[in-house]
């Protein structure tokens, strides 16, 4: 019997997240950071109990908003980033995303920290960097002193599904 070895490798990765206070930051950071959190009023989240609001930043200085909306019909619903995304591409299709903050509440879960999108979100960041070919900034922020910022959707998802032609 003849058995086959495989060499496996290991891929190693430093993910780099820079921790501030939200109280240093310049004021035009500020109101952008507050922005994802008044776009959490608007959230539909009956279920989870957990608002999540996303502010959008574009090079032209544009700044889109999204929150989460879920549905009786659960996979229906979708995320704050997600929803912030897809209605600026839509009206500013060839306009970067130069960063994307995030903010939740919740009246049932304990908000982490550091909020990090859900991978699904990463992916769709992913996706949009590569297109544009710059990096997307994700800033995140739990309303309190600390706030946390990533440079790049790739901290936190090395490996996105990308689709190449041949
Ligand atoms: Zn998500």
């Amino acid at each position: 019997m003849l058995i086959l070895h495989t060499l496996i490798k290991t891929l190693e990765k430093t993910v780099k997240i820079t921790e501030l206070k939200f109280r240093e930051l310049s004021e035009d950071k500020k109101a952008f950071v507050k922005l994802a959190k008044k776009a959490s009023e608007q959230s539909h989240a009956p279920y989870s109990e957990f608002f999540v609001g996303c502010s959008v930043l574009h090079d032209n200085g544009h700044i889109g908003l999204g929150s989460n909306q879920e549905n009786a019909s659960f996979p229906s619903g979708l995320c704050a980033e997600r929803v912030a995304l897809f209605e600026s591409s839509k009206t500013l299709n060839e306009i970067k995303v130069s960063e994307i903050a995030v903010y939740a509440t919740s009246s049932k879960y304990i908000v982490p920290k550091m909020l990090v999108p859900c991978a699904g979100c990463l992916q769709v960041i992913s996706d949009i960097q590569t297109r544009q070919k710059s990096p997307i900034k994700i800033w995140m922020w739990d309303g309190k002193d600390d706030i946390f910022v990533a440079e790049d959707a790739g901290q936190f998802l090395p490996f996105h599904f990308e689709l190449k032609k041949g």
